[in-house]
């Protein structure tokens, strides 16, 4: 029997773990540091995106297979090293994603109600890390920074009336504080201009269909049109839906403003954030943005920075820090260790982009073990845990956990997340 530990149960780890229990003889352990599964998908998908989320269910296909098993409630790092797992398992695949934020590095970044995606995101989607923000929402104005998709998630979930999460799985503290909250005025800044923004057609659409909030965006900041023709399809139709915004300006009491050419260049305030400095910029030939030295102030009570995200480093496994992402020759960090995903690549892509990556990786992984050098695997780890008074969360503890959450659903909802860990064991009794 060969053995692959994959840390981190998101959509890289499991699209990694469905190539790999295909082979003869491999037996997969998917390791989590929650006793959830599913990463991305539970905690950082948008909680109005279910079809998105409806691919756990291929992933629950792939961990019922008799050789892949979940080990939750076990933190790599801490209740069991990298160093243990690669004298355990053949081959050991780092599939932990980009969970930090990229720091906003402005004067002012360290006010209170300066907030990271990764926090705000995870506040609404009931991870446990973030359960108690209470992010700032008593003010008219929010800061949104950055152009890319998770701004527009961000900004999307700010608008939304309470009837607007018919339907979702935002978890009931973020349904409460969003329906109480005093946000009126969302301003989404890009640095660059529309034909570099980062968000695809779909995403930047359901921003034209929101129930009290209209998007907003300066015609004077358009491109001529005609230099569409070159962008690619995607992009285009993106372009187009920013076109129809400063075209068909609606009066709605909420929105949702487009500050292109909009660099923030610091954050003010009196004991906490009160508004956001920023500087018009122009962009050279490579499309770079520079400061144009013209700068104007937003009112807000809340900045939410959503600059991309970062994988944390682990002692001792090779780390590009420009990249935010493990070292590693296409995958290969060092024998028998290895990065998928997002802890691979970088932060880019969708769900989807996961499935050829952990594929590849797959393949990689079995063809280097070859017959494997008969490791201890899965039973090595048992005993580790054990000696360590440590039971980890199974996969059938997880069913009974998703029972529970899906019995205490309001509305019509599909769950109702547990969002702190001691409430997902008790589910099952612990
Ligand atoms: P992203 O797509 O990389 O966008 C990051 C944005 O932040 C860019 O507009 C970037 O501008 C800007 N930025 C970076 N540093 C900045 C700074 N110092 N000051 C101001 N702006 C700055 O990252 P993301 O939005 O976090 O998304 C991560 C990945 O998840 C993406 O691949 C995304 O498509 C995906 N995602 C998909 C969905 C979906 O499909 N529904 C939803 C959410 C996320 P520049 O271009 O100028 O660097």
């Amino acid at each position: 029997m060969r053995h692959v530990a994959i840390v981190g149960s998101g959509p890289a780890g499991y699209y990694t773990a469905e190539t790999l229990q295909k082979a003869d003889d491999i037996a997969v352990d998917v390791i989590d540091r929650l006793p959830v599964p599913y990463g991305l998908i539970r905690t950082g998908v948008a909680p109005d995106h279910q079809s998105i989320k409806a691919v756990s269910r291929r992933y629950e296909g792939v961990a019922l297979t008799d050789n892949v098993r979940f080990v939750g409630h076990v933190a790599v790092g801490t209740d069991v090293t990298i160093d243990e797992l690669v004298a355990l398992y053949d081959a050991v695949i780092l599939a932990t994603g980009a969970p930090n934020d990229r720091p906003l590095d402005i004067p002012g970044a360290d006010l209170p109600g300066v907030i990271g995606s990764a926090a705000f995101v995870g506040w609404y989607n009931g991870h446990p890390d973030f359960a108690g923000l209470n992010p700032l929402l008593d003010a008219p104005g929010v800061a949104v920074i950055g152009n890319g998709n998770v701004a527009l998630d961000v900004a999307r979930i700010l608008a939304k009336t309470p009837a607007e999460f018919a339907g979702s799985d935002i978890v009931a503290h973020a349904r409460d504080a969003l329906g109480a909250s005093a946000v009126r005025h969302i301003h989404i800044l890009g640095r660059r201009g529309p034909h570099q923004i980062a968000m695809t057609p779909k995403e930047l659409g359901e921003l034209g269909h929101l129930e009290r909030a209209s998007p907003r965006v300066d015609p004077a900041d358009l491109p001529p049109e005609g230099d569409d023709a070159l962008l690619e399809p995607g992009m285009r139709k993106s372009v187009t839906h920013l076109r129809s915004f400063a075209a068909n300006p609606v009066a709605k009491p909420v929105t949702i403003d487009f500050d292109f050419f909009a660099m923030p260049i610091g954050i003010e305030g009196d004991g906490r954030v009160q508004r956001v400095i920023v500087e018009r910029t122009t962009l050279d030939a490579d499309l770079r943005s520079h400061g144009t030295g013209e700068t104007y102030a937003i009112d807000a009570g809340l900045v939410i920075s959503c600059i991309g995200y970062q994988t944390p480093p682990i002692p001792g496994v090779p780390y590009e820090h420009g990249r935010g992402r493990f070292a590693s020759d296409d995958g290969r960090i060092l024998p028998g260790l290895y990065a998928v995903g997002w802890a691979r690549r970088g932060p880019s892509g969708t769900i989807g982009t996961n499935k050829p990556d952990g594929a590849r990786i797959g393949e990689m992984v079995i063809e280097d073990i070859g017959r494997g050098a008969g490791k201890a695997g899965r039973a090595g780890l048992d005993a580790l845990l054990a000696s360590r008074d440590i039971t980890p969360v199974t996969f059938r503890d997880w069913r009974r956990i998703e029972e529970a959450e899906v019995k205490a659903a309001l509305d019509g909802n599909p769950r109702e997340k547990f969002t702190s860990i001691e409430a997902m064991l008790e589910a099952i009794g612990r």
